[in-house]
């Protein structure tokens, strides 16, 4: 046990850097209508309604001008850094697409045939009637990187124009109003001087920005604190790790489980479990994910990965096979209590898990992307009509009536305590649960409290004693794993991650643990119980952990990190 917490260490990093006024020329900006920053589910559900929308009113398209939607996306292409489980419920792309495609016409791995729900132990798997959470019947398998590429285009198709390799590196706000991004420089050294091929960012304005970022969003996280929009609970986050694997037998539902590897006492605070689902014939999706308000310095997410797949559940369906991708992300997982105050300020939209929409007792968020993004492309529409400003405090406001009047607000605040209610152990934890999806989520009548991540205290247990060693076939280490996620970071740019460098010894362990893509290493000690932490920036895959843990991550040159296709 250690009185050391993450929140005594925080980064040296201000929301402030983050936000700033336009210093192109005039003349030399680059002028769009409405400007997407995150090319995801969220954002070009968007972009895809806009289009529809400027379409039909082709007046409204003119006085937008040459560029009336763009979307920057800091990955190689819309997918690169998407990562989900994924089992989508079609409801928000049925009524996106309504009229002109059919869910066989997106790309996926069909409808859910059968479902499973186990609690592990160690040795045993004890399959269980699946909580109303996570029954799955109706919701379709999507690669959500797969999904992601295929929207890029149809928001294409629509008239979006697609930046991809730009990262939105500062939120533009003039005269208390959002007016636009500015990108991030390309070309750049280690130590910020410039290279021969350097090209300086760019200021975009635009009359509507719409974050799309995902989570732990680097413009999201300022504009939250620029405009004071902190919901009643912090945020809070929690990391998975995925592979995908090429299978010798198909499996035929999708599986859950609980328990094991986690250990169910409260006082360590772990709170997560894994997913199993078909691909196809012959591959599978397995994942694991971890609460990050967990308190064991060598608890790793990608080792717990590795050690559950050890269990013979596991073995049975992948035996045989072979790993073809990985990735770690991190999920908002905050819900209802978390909620910014306001999705909107002026000028500015937030969607998906840039708006903290996740329902995290059915591990969730794409629909609500989807469903938001289009919400959001209606709400900046109407502001744009004549006589109005989106600029105007108030003029976005039908963006939150609308997400108010929606079945995610309905759905969220019915679960809104449930995620805290794991608080205090697993099985007081899953009878609470139960009362509160019978009861519609009126039992408890009161709201549950949430602490930062960074809040828990350190403890050291000798967990990494239980994780298996790598054998490269079955068993990865995290340098091999960051290989399999097509990685290509240039690792002679600036660092983009913002951590202290000096730290109590146990703070740099944890975040070593805890890094699913070994960027971190513990240092020299000083003889003063602190220790420097050395960084490995190129290793990054941008998972968000950092930030929710003590550090802050930031985008790095546009077109770094990983290159995911099928995760
Ligand atoms: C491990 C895991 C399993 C999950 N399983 C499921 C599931 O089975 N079903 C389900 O419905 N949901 C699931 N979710 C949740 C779901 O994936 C997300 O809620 C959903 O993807 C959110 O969509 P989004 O568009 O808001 O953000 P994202 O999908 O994260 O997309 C954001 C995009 O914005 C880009 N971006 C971010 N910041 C910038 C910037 N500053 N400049 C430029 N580009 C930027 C990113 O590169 C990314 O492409 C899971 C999530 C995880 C992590
Ligand atoms: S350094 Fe990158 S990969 Fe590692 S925890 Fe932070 S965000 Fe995730």
């Amino acid at each position: 046990m250690t009185d050391i917490r993450p929140a005594d260490y925080p980064p040296p990093f201000s929301s402030a850097e983050a936000v700033g006024q336009p210093t192109d020329p005039v003349d030399e900006r680059i002028e769009v209508g409405i400007l997407v920053v995150g090319a995801g589910p969220g954002g070009l559900a968007c972009a895809i309604r806009l289009g529809q929308l400027l379409e039909e009113h082709p007046d409204v398209a003119e006085r937008l001008g040459d560029v009336p939607v763009a979307v920057v996306e800091k990955g190689k292409q819309p997918g690169s850094h998407l990562l989900s489980g994924a089992v989508v419920n079609p409801r928000a792309l049925r009524l996106l697409f309504k009229g002109r495609l059919q869910m066989e016409d997106i790309p996926s791995y069909g409808p859910v045939h059968g479902e499973a729900v186990y609690l592990l132990t160690k040795g045993a798997a004890l399959r269980i009637p699946p909580p109303p959470t996570m029954r799955n019947h109706g919701n379709w398998v999507v690669s959500l990187s797969q999904l992601g590429r295929f929207l890029g285009e149809r928001a294409e198709e629509g008239g979006a124009a697609l930046l991809p390799e730009t990262s939105a590196e500062k939120l533009l706000v003039q005269h208390g109003r959002v007016v636009g991004v500015r990108t991030g420089d390309k070309g750049r050294g280690r130590e910020g001087e410039e290279l021969g091929n350097f090209e300086p960012g760019s200021d975009i304005v635009a009359k509507v920005t719409v974050l799309a970022e995902g989570t732990a969003g680097h413009l999201t996280t300022a504009a939250i604190d620029h405009f004071g929009l902190q919901g009643q609970n912090p945020q809070i986050w929690a990391l998975g790790v995925k592979e995908v694997w090429q299978v010798p037998r198909p499996l035929h539902k999708v599986i859950h489980t609980m328990g094991w590897p986690l250990r169910k006492l409260s006082k360590y605070r772990e709170f997560g479990g894994s997913w199993i689902y078909p691909m196809g014939d012959d591959m599978v999706s397995l994942g694991f994910v971890v609460g990050l308000e967990y308190r064991d310095i060598e608890l790793s997410a990608h080792d717990l990965l590795q050690e559950f797949k050890t269990h013979r559940l596991v073995r049975k369906m992948l035996a045989g096979g072979e790993r073809v991708a990985w990735g770690a992300k991190t999920i908002t997982e905050g819900g209802f209590l978390s909620l910014p105050s306001r999705l909107n300020a002026p000028g500015l939209l937030l969607v998906g898990e840039s708006a903290g929409l996740v329902n995290v007792p059915r591990l969730k968020g794409i629909h609500y992307a989807i469903e938001s993004g289009r919400l959001a492309a209606e709400a900046a529409f109407r502001a744009l009509q004549p006589g109005e400003s989106p600029g105007r405090p108030g003029a976005l406001d039908s963006y939150d009536e609308s997400v108010r009047a929606s079945y995610i607000w309905r759905e969220l605040k019915e679960v809104r305590n449930m995620r805290q209610a794991f608080d205090k152990g697993f099985v007081g934890g899953g009878v609470r649960a139960s009362m509160m999806t019978a009861s519609k989520g009126n039992f408890p009548p009161k709201d549950y409290r949430t602490e930062p991540n960074t809040a828990t205290t350190l403890i050291r247990t000798n967990r990494a004693a239980r994780y298996p060693a790598p054998d490269g076939a079955y068993t990865f280490d995290k340098l091999s794993s960051v290989f399999a996620a097509g990685n290509r970071t240039r690792d002679d740019q600036p660092s983009h991650l913002r951590i202290r460098r000096r730290v109590p010894r146990e703070l740099a362990e944890a975040w070593t643990w805890m890094c699913p893509a070994q960027v971190y290493e513990v240092g020299e000690a000083d003889g003063e119980g602190t220790v420097t932490v050395k960084v490995t920036p190129s290793n990054c895959v941008q998972c968000g952990a950092i930030s929710a843990k003590g550090g802050r991550l930031t985008p790095p040159e546009g077109g770094s990190g990983t290159e995911y296709t099928i995760t």
